[in-house]
């Protein structure tokens, strides 16, 4: 996650400066000439356009048809840290029983990651990217997870994996599976991660003492290891103040529902 992604990226990015303004170019547009020909251009970018990729991401069926996710982990020992990986494979088990049960009120099939790597370093990765610093990345297209074992405390690695597994809902239940112009640029990004950072916070809510303090470290970058966000990240990942709103969000709701990002407006997917 501290990369410039950590989905695959099948398309180069694109600067999204002009997204950001452009919702206050609409009301000014409006107000003064009513130029019918940027309407659907900018429906489109705000996401009401029926059939639009944000769209249908807004209204899979897993928002209404899924109530609160059970986030109940006997299986984690009481140490995390003790042995990372022990912990982080039982963590596993418990997200896969956790969105099977989630998945199956939205009659969607659920089906584990097809593998799920502790890997030691960045080029035992299954998507062969090596050119940022992530610390977890999401396969789609082989839908392995990849989680970096580092020295460091625990939390934070199976923040990244239940982040990882929140990708690989996504692209099971359809949501990440859109094709059109607005997919895969950063305002597309920021959308997919934050309602990873979502998604996680509510499989990772009753696991831990104090979760909601945890998720709000998690938010700030100051896990103990990770360094000043780079700007490529925020850019495709959102702010830390988003995310710290989208993790409370879902840490607090515990539902899919309460992490749908992709209706909300720009201003809360910074
Ligand atoms: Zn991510």
């Amino acid at each position: 996650m501290n990369g410039a992604r950590d989905w695959e990226a099948r398309e180069p990015r694109r600067p999204g400066v002009i997204r950001r303004v452009l919702p206050t170019a609409l009301a000014f547009v409006i107000i003064i000439g009513g130029m019918a020909y940027l309407g659907g251009d900018l429906r489109e970018l705000l996401g009401t356009a029926p059939g639009s990729p944000r769209s249908a991401a807004a209204t899979n069926r897993v928002y209404e048809e899924t109530g609160p996710v059970d986030a109940r982990c006997d299986t984690v020992p009481q140490d995390v840290n003790a042995d990372p990986a022990t912990s982080l494979r039982a963590l596993s088990k418990c997200l896969d029983r956790m969105w099977a049960a989630t998945l199956a009120q939205a009659d969607l099939d659920y089906e584990r990651p097809r593998e799920v790597r502790l890997v030691a370093s960045r080029d035992k990765a299954a998507c062969g990217v090596e050119d940022y610093d992530w610390a977890g990345i999401y396969c789609p297209r082989g839908r392995v997870v990849n989680v970096l074992i580092e020295d460091w405390h625990t939390f934070p690695m199976m923040f990244t994996l239940a982040h990882e597994y929140a990708h690989h809902v996504q692209e099971i239940s359809g949501i990440a599976n859109q094709r059109g112009s607005e997919v895969f640029d950063d305002a597309w990004s920021r959308r997919l991660e934050l309602q990873a950072d979502c998604l996680a916070a509510v499989t990772l809510r009753t696991s831990w003492p104090n979760p909601l303090e945890n998720f709000r470290r998690m938010a700030r970058g100051d896990s103990g290891t990770t360094g000043e966000l780079e700007d490529g990240y925020l850019q495709s990942h959102g702010s830390g103040a988003s995310s710290a709103a989208w993790m409370l969000r879902g840490g607090q709701a515990g539902t899919m529902a309460a992490c749908n990002t992709w209706g909300a407006p720009a201003d809360q997917v910074s």
